[in-house]
């Protein structure tokens, strides 16, 4: 049980003052005062906004992170020689390295603001390609590393099939394989045991259009019916999109909405190359873009194009992705100033009734990334929700400066890590504690060290 005090919060109609918000033994919030004049309360905290939903990562990827940018001065460097390191480096992963590389990570997550993740998880069988006697081993580990940090987590099990567009799987990818959309299934029924034991969500989804085939596609769609959040990569390269068109006749989000019923629950990941009747095709039918700037600038996808979706009131969300940044921040900024350096035009956000970036960028990443991890809310802060917040330096000198009008905006342009005092979760002060942060830190490094010259 908590009792806290905010002199000021962000709720979704806007900042409000002096507000108590009490929690349950679970951390959910039970009670929400507003106008609060009393002394009983245990923490008081100057200035919140609500923690932030991460709806895409590949834990095991942040491994990597940093180690991809010598490239070679005689062969060019694209999305697909990075997947080949990306590939060594899967190959060298086993349960207890993930565990504790995902712990590194999901710490550091939080301590960046992020108070739950979306994990896209393929990386399913041994180094051989064998099932493990746990099936869901390396999604538990996720779990675990999840749960002793204190990030919400939604584990999605990922059908990957094949190799390409009629090709067999390639060697590399034997870890992340299942035959058949029936041996899927079990491996997503194991999982579910396994995520109810950890009281986490789970999302179902596949790889891409490429990695399964038409009826296996239709089959786990059916099988799901709408019952959890559906994810899958759709339109991230140029290449699978030309591959699209000459193996299915059309490109890829043509080709998904014409098969098969998609709606509010599916989210597609990196939909970076989009005609004008795709963009039609997401936005009319509700689904949900997830977005990943970061990742998407590093591995030179392409730029998204925001104001069509915008124009077509289309939903999107952040995701972390390869986890090469972590900073929900600069995945906005990244979105926003591309897009200005495109159009030459400062208001990339913007609605009908506002044109306030912060606002509307922290609203749609806010609401449609809880939808994507199957877990959907009507304000920031609800009774029956987890109390998540991240607890703002109200001293540093540009947010104390700031209007209340500009309060948002101010935190997300033109601040970072730095202002971000703790992060709560479940009313819970995370990352405080030094010498685990100490044991962790040793456990990555030595892990590091052994998986380096993958
Ligand atoms: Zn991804």
């Amino acid at each position: 049980m908590g009792k806290f005090y905010f002199k000021k919060i962000l709720f979704q109609e806007g900042w409000k003052k002096n507000v108590k918000i009490s929690t349950d033994n679970n951390g959910k919030i039970d009670e929400i005062i507003e106008n609060f004049g009393g002394t009983d309360y245990e923490t008081k905290v100057q200035l919140a906004i609500p923690g932030i939903p991460n709806a895409h990562s590949h834990a095991f990827q942040y491994a990597m992170a940093g180690l991809t940018e010598n490239h070679s001065e005689s062969k060019s460097s694209n999305f697909w020689t990075w997947r080949n390191e990306m590939y060594n480096l899967a190959l060298n992963i086993d349960p207890d390295s993930l565990q504790v590389i995902a712990s590194m990570l999901y710490s550091e997550m939080l301590k960046n603001g992020y108070t739950s993740v979306v994990e896209f998880h393929y990386l399913h069988h041994d180094k051989n390609g064998s099932k493990y006697s746990n099936l869901c081993e390396l999604g538990e580990r996720l779990l675990i590393a999840a749960k002793d940090v204190g990030i919400h987590i939604t584990l999605i099990p990922i059908f990957y099939n094949r190799g390409g567009f009629h090709k067999k799987y390639e060697s590399e990818q034997k870890r992340f394989i299942s035959h058949s959309s029936e041996e899927y299934i079990h491996l997503f029924e194991k999982t579910l045991e396994t995520v109810k034991k950890y009281k986490s969500n789970i999302g179902i989804g596949v790889h891409s259009i490429r990695a399964v085939d038409e009826k296996m596609f239709g089959e786990i769609n059916d099988y799901n019916k709408d019952k959890y959040p559906f994810h899958l990569h759709i339109a991230e390269q140029i290449k699978e999109v030309n591959q699209s068109k000459k193996y299915l006749g059309t490109t890829p989000v043509e080709w998904l909405y014409s098969n098969f019923k998609i709606g509010k629950n599916h989210h597609l990941i990196h939909a970076t190359h989009l005609t004008e009747k795709e963009t039609k095709l997401i936005t009319y039918n509700n689904s949900n873009v997830v977005l990943c700037p970061i990742t998407e600038g590093n591995l030179a996808d392409g730029v998204f194009n925001y104001n069509l979706y915008q124009e077509q009131e289309g939903n999107w969300c952040i995701g972390s992705d390869s986890n090469v940044g972590l900073s929900p921040f600069e995945e906005i900024r990244l979105l926003d100033y591309t897009n200005r350096l495109k159009t030459n035009k400062r208001d990339t956000f913007k609605n009908s009734k506002s044109a306030n970036s912060g606002e509307i960028a922290f609203q749609a990443i806010y609401n449609n990334g809880h939808k994507a991890k199957g877990d959907e809310k009507s304000d920031y802060f609800e009774i029956g929700s987890s109390l998540d917040f991240l607890d703002i330096d109200h001293n540093q000198p540009l947010i104390h400066n700031s209007s209340e009008k500009n309060l948002l905006n101010t935190i997300i342009y033109s601040t970072d890590i730095r202002s971000l005092k703790n992060t709560y979760t479940n009313g819970i002060k995370r990352g405080d504690d030094l010498s685990e942060k100490e044991e962790m830190t040793l456990n990555y490094n030595n892990v590091i060290k052994n998986i380096k010259n993958y």
